[in-house]
C-alpha cells in the first residue's frame, strides 16, 4: 500500500508566455509555447513521486492523444498507471495558459473533460487505495460528491487529509467536518473568506474566519510573499524561497505535494512548510507545470 493518495484530475497545459497577459478583445506576439502535463492532481502526484513519496494517483483521462501523455508522464514519474480510468467516451482535459515573462505570473482556463463525468462508482474500484493510506490528497476540479465521499472514506479511516480548495467554488458545510489541512492560495482565501490578502495579518485575519467554519489547520499560500499557517493555537508565517520565477503555473501543486510528502515523514510542522515552500519556489524557476517539479535532490 502507498503511504500518499492524490485524487484529482490530468490535462494537458497548452501554455503561451509573453510580454503581457493579454486582455479581452487584445491579441499580443508571444515568445514560446510548450505543451506539458497538467491537472492540479496530476501536477501533486508528481510532485510526490520525485520527492521519492510512494503515490497513488486516482483519476479519469480519455482514450486519445492527450491520454497518451498522460500514460507517458505517469510512466516517467513511476506512479502507477492501474487507478487510472480511460474512458473512449471522453476526452482527455486540456488548460489553456498566459503567462507573463516577466512575473511568471498566469491565468488558465481548465476544461476538465473526462473527469468531469468520474462518479462515486468510478471511484469505488480504488477506494481502498485511499482508505489504506497515510495521506489523502485533493482538490476542487472534479465533481463534488465524488470528492465529499473521497474525504468521508479517508477520515473514516482515520487518513490526514488535504484539501487544496482549488480553484475556489461553493462547497458544502459538511466538507469542513473532513478536511485536516485546507490550504488556499490568496484567491481562494478572499473567495472563502471575503477578505482581501494583501499582507500577513489580513491573512491572520482570514485564517480565524477559516477554522471558524470547523477546518483544523489552515495554510494560506501568499505567492512570491510565501505562506500563513494557522491551527488556531500556533500562527507561521515564512517568507516564499528568494528565486528568480519564470513560471509560477503549477507552484501551489508543487506546495500541496512538498507537503503531503513531509507530513507522511512525520516532519514537525514547521520542517513541512519549510520544505513545502522551498519545493514550491523551485517549481518557479522551470517552464510548464508537471515537468516543472523539482526532484528531491534539487532541494540540497
Ligand atoms: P497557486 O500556484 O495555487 O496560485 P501560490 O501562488 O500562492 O499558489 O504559490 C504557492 C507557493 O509557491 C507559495 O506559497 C510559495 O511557496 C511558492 N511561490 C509562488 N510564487 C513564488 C515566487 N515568485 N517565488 C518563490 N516562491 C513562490
Amino acid at each position: 500500500m502507498k503511504k500518499i493518495s492524490v485524487l484529482g484530475i490530468f490535462v494537458a497545459d497548452i501554455s503561451f508566455s509573453g510580454n503581457k497577459i493579454p486582455s479581452i478583445g487584445e491579441t499580443i506576439l508571444g515568445n514560446r509555447y510548450n505543451i506539458g502535463p497538467g491537472g492540479k492532481g496530476c501536477n501533486q502526484a508528481i510532485a510526490i513521486s520525485r520527492l521519492g513519496g510512494e503515490v497513488n494517483f486516482i483519476s479519469k483521462i480519455g482514450k486519445d492523444d492527450y491520454g497518451q501523455l498522460a500514460i507517458n508522464t505517469l510512466n516517467e514519474n513511476n506512479i502507477e498507471t492501474s487507478t487510472i480510468i480511460q474512458s473512449p467516451d471522453h476526452q482527455t482535459g486540456v488548460a489553456g495558459i498566459m503567462v507573463e515573462n516577466k512575473t511568471g505570473l498566469n491565468a488558465a482556463n481548465v476544461i476538465t473533460g473526462a473527469p468531469s463525468t468520474l462518479t462515486i462508482d468510478e471511484l469505488n474500484k480504488n477506494i481502498d487505495k485511499i482508505k489504506n493510506s497515510k495521506i489523502f490528497l485533493t482538490q476542487l476540479e472534479i465533481p463534488k460528491d465524488v470528492i465529499l465521499y473521497s474525504l468521508k472514506a479517508a477520515k473514516e479511516n482515520n487518513v490526514l487529509t488535504i484539501m487544496n480548495p482549488a480553484p475556489a467554488s461553493e462547497i458544502s458545510k459538511e466538507f469542513f467536518n473532513y478536511i485536516d489541512y485546507f490550504t488556499p492560495n490568496e484567491i481562494e482565501t478572499e473567495f472563502y473568506t471575503g477578505i482581501k490578502i494583501t499582507n500577513e495579518r489580513d491573512a491572520q485575519e482570514a485564517s480565524i474566519k477559516l477554522l471558524n467554519l470547523g477546518l483544523k489547520k489552515v495554510i494560506i499560500t501568499l505567492g512570491e510573499k510565501g505562506l500563513f499557517y494557522s491551527d488556531g493555537k500556533e500562527g507561521i508565517y515564512l517568507k516564499a524561497t528568494p528565486v528568480k520565477a519564470i513560471d509560477t503555473t503549477g507552484a501551489g501543486d508543487a506546495f500541496n505535494g512538498g507537503l503531503a510528502f513531509a507530513l507522511s515523514e512525520n516532519y514537525p510542522i514547521k520542517d513541512c512548510l519549510k520544505f513545502a515552500n522551498k519545493v514550491a519556489g523551485l517549481s518557479t524557476k522551470k517552464l510548464g507545470a508537471g515537468n516543472a517539479m523539482p526532484m528531491l535532490k534539487d532541494l540540497s
